[in-house]
């Protein structure tokens, strides 16, 4: 039977619309309450990037979307997400400002938001606060806000002007990489350094890797996403061949991983890197990305839908939708639907494929939308399987490597 714990074979045509929720509550899974909302606060953007997956893949619902979240809406939201934490007695939780371009929504909204959480909350819960900018309108009065708010900002940047270029660009075909780094200057130069919580990198692997990790350098993020682009097994990414044994992801990030692990000094935190040593060591992910962990995170659209990881948006129309809706339905409802099941059900989820590898505790089968097929769903594994293996055996190598020698010198 679909889903049921224990050693059933996961059956995988359409997964997870099978998912038999009941019978897996019978068995004594149990949900995790959500812990990281994010709020897409404005639906639109102020560039046009060729790989941005929320308006150039196979969702196409920001069409649809309001512009801007209503006042209402807002309000709403900001309810919901108390009542869950005080329900589910959180002593912690991340709000992560998003869009489109979350800054489009202007510092009354960003205010109203911020201030309605951290008023809504219990005492005992603590509320961090990210927004997760392109860096086009990052001046200084929206540092200021953000300084006054305790809100940290995460900017998206893809290396040099090259690099940045290639696909961050204005409508008009201008490329955005002398705008953001003056906003980037801004917010790590001087007083505000403190609320730079990193960048985020999506990999190009025509842009040369130590380039790209040197131009990154230059703005003293406290830690760097490198990002593989999404795809699936219907549309791979770029240079990504469906079962290639080829491995240019992996050869891209192994020379970044070189330098950082072999620096003398910690140059930035690299999560990637970071959580695949982590889970090496027997420790939980911290991320959507790689390994187990159940995931723990639910959107919040533009209108009030109540929706699953944007990164859906890459395979099929409609994908992140679960049909909620915060004027109707208590975030507790998501908790039960079966994609969001499917994300908290670790190595059951998994395709046979990935539960037979020797490094699926590691791994995971990948991110969770990489491992899309149309004709059975997502119980595949990723598409960047190849470039997953090698880079997880590559790091483990060398640490295992490191700690025999150490071992040897005590
Ligand atoms: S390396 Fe490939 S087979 Fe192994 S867990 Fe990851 S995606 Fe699955």
């Amino acid at each position: 039977m679909l889903g049921s714990p224990g050693s059933e074979p996961l059956r995988t045509q359409g997964f997870p619309e099978f998912l038999d929720v009941d019978a897996l509550l019978a068995g004594g899974w149990k949900p995790l309450a959500f812990q990281q909302f994010i709020l897409k606060i404005h639906s639109r953007c102020d560039l046009a990037c060729r790989h941005c997956y929320v308006y150039e893949m196979a969702d196409q619902s920001w069409r649809e979307q309001p512009r801007r979240m209503a006042d209402a809406i807002a309000d709403r939201a900001v309810e919901r997400i108390a009542e869950h934490a005080t329900r589910h007695d959180l002593a912690e939780i991340d709000i992560i400002l998003h869009g489109g371009e979350p800054l489009l929504a202007g510092p009354e909204l960003i205010s109203r938001v911020v201030c309605g959480v951290r008023g809504a909350v219990d005492t005992g819960t603590r509320v961090n606060v990210n927004i997760q900018t392109n860096g086009v309108r990052l001046d200084e009065a929206y540092l200021r806000l953000f300084e006054s708010l305790e809100i940290r900002v995460g900017v998206s940047l893809d290396g040099d002007a090259e690099g940045q270029d290639r696909h961050r660009r204005f409508a008009d075909g201008r490329g955005s990489h002398a705008l953001v780094s003056e906003s980037l200057r801004r917010l790590t130069a001087g007083p505000h350094h403190h609320l730079f919580s990193g960048i985020l990198c999506t990999i190009d692997v025509r842009n040369d890797p130590v380039r790209t990790y040197k131009a990154l350098l230059e703005f003293d993020p406290p830690a760097i996403d490198f990002l593989l682009p999404h795809g699936n097994w219907a549309s791979p990414p770029p240079f990504r061949e469906p079962g290639s044994p080829a491995t240019p992801y992996a050869d891209w990030l192994i020379q970044i991983f070189d330098i950082w692990y072999d620096s003398p000094v910690l140059q930035t935190e690299i999560r990637l890197f970071r959580e695949i040593m982590r889970l090496l060591m027997g420790s939980p992910s911290r991320s959507e990305n790689i390994g187990l962990s159940p995931v723990r995170m639910v959107v919040i659209d533009t209108d009030g839908s109540i929706e699953q990881s944007d990164t859906l948006k890459s395979t099929y129309h409609g994908a992140p939708e679960t049909r909620l809706h915060i004027l109707r339905d208590p975030l507790d409802n998501a908790l039960l639907h079966p994609a969001i099941v499917a994300r908290q059900m670790g190595e059951r989820a998994l395709s046979p494929t990935c539960r037979g590898c020797d490094l699926v505790s590691t791994c995971g089968g990948g991110q969770y939308a990489h491992r899309y097929n149309p004709a059975t769903g997502f119980a595949e594994p990723s598409i960047y399987c190849a470039d997953l293996f090698r880079l997880i055996g590559y790091i483990s190598a060398r640490c295992e490597r490191d700690v025999a020698r150490l071992r040897g010198a005590g």
